[in-house]
């Protein structure tokens, strides 16, 4: 059952139909994808308390990025998902995307989704809370202003705390955390990476991929992953923010 919350900033801020934007091509593209919508509160990935498994199945996984849009490594990382016709969910840092609201437009344009991932990209946990919440909701304005409707959050370094889940859950948003995680940003040549990757996919069957579309190895990386999930039959899932959240645009309370 669909949670319906009270309006909020963060609903006011970060709703607009992402359908509306999309061109032919990509609903084209979307439709041989399964799409997996999060409700409010509906906090998924890791093994972390406050979080549950994401409703995958064998052999299927989400593919994120985190830290974007960058100028360089976006477009190259959006021309090969598109290429292969591959969804993701883009968790982008506030001050890029204002940067570089265009790149944020395009990966909704070719069907992907796109989720808050702060301004700052401070520790949240180490943070005084209305620091935090603050942080949270002003790395969504960027989003906003984009046009993605998004109720989808991810946590930098993954690190956030019960407490402000349940601040996430009361403004109407939906936590993602990751269960695969080669750290691609530690600077290891893509090949390790790569290995890191096939061996966790390998080991867990399903789960949510965290990748870094500002990281120069995770570009390089990326055909050889698509190449892998593809021999090794797996389907990549579109992770969506749920429609019911579109009421929170309007103000609309329930
Ligand atoms: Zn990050």
């Amino acid at each position: 059952m669909r949670r319906r919350t009270g309006s909020s900033a963060l609903g006011l801020a970060a709703c607009v139909a992402i359908a509306a934007l999309l061109p032919g091509a990509a609903l084209a593209c979307e439709a041989r994808h399964r799409t997996l919508e999060l409700d409010p509160g509906q906090n998924v990935g890791g093994s972390t308390a406050g979080y549950a498994a994401l409703d995958l199945r064998d052999r299927e996984v989400v593919l994120t990025f985190d830290d974007g849009p960058n100028p360089e490594t976006t477009p190259r990382i959006l021309d090969m998902l598109s290429k292969a016709c591959v969804p993701a969910t883009f968790f982008v840092l506030g001050e890029p995307a204002e940067t570089y609201p265009l790149l944020v437009q395009r990966a909704l344009a070719d069907g992907h989704a796109v989720g808050g991932h702060t301004r700052s990209h401070t520790d949240l946990a180490e943070a005084p809370f209305s620091e935090a919440t603050r942080d949270i909701t002003s790395g969504f304005l960027p989003v906003a202003a984009a046009g993605a409707e998004s109720n989808l959050f991810r946590f930098p370094q993954l690190s956030g705390t019960p407490q402000l889940l349940d601040w996430l859950r009361e403004h109407g948003m939906a936590a993602v955390s990751a269960d695969i995680d080669p750290r691609d940003w530690e600077g290891q040549a893509p090949a390790v990476t790569l290995a890191r990757l096939k061996r966790q996919i390998r080991e867990k069957g399903r789960g949510i991929i965290i990748l870094h579309d500002d990281q120069l190895a995770t570009v390089q990386l990326l055909p050889d992953l698509l190449a892998f999930l593809r021999s090794e039959g797996y389907s990549v899932v579109r992770l969506v923010g749920a429609p019911a959240h579109r009421q929170l645009a309007s103000g609309e309370t329930r």
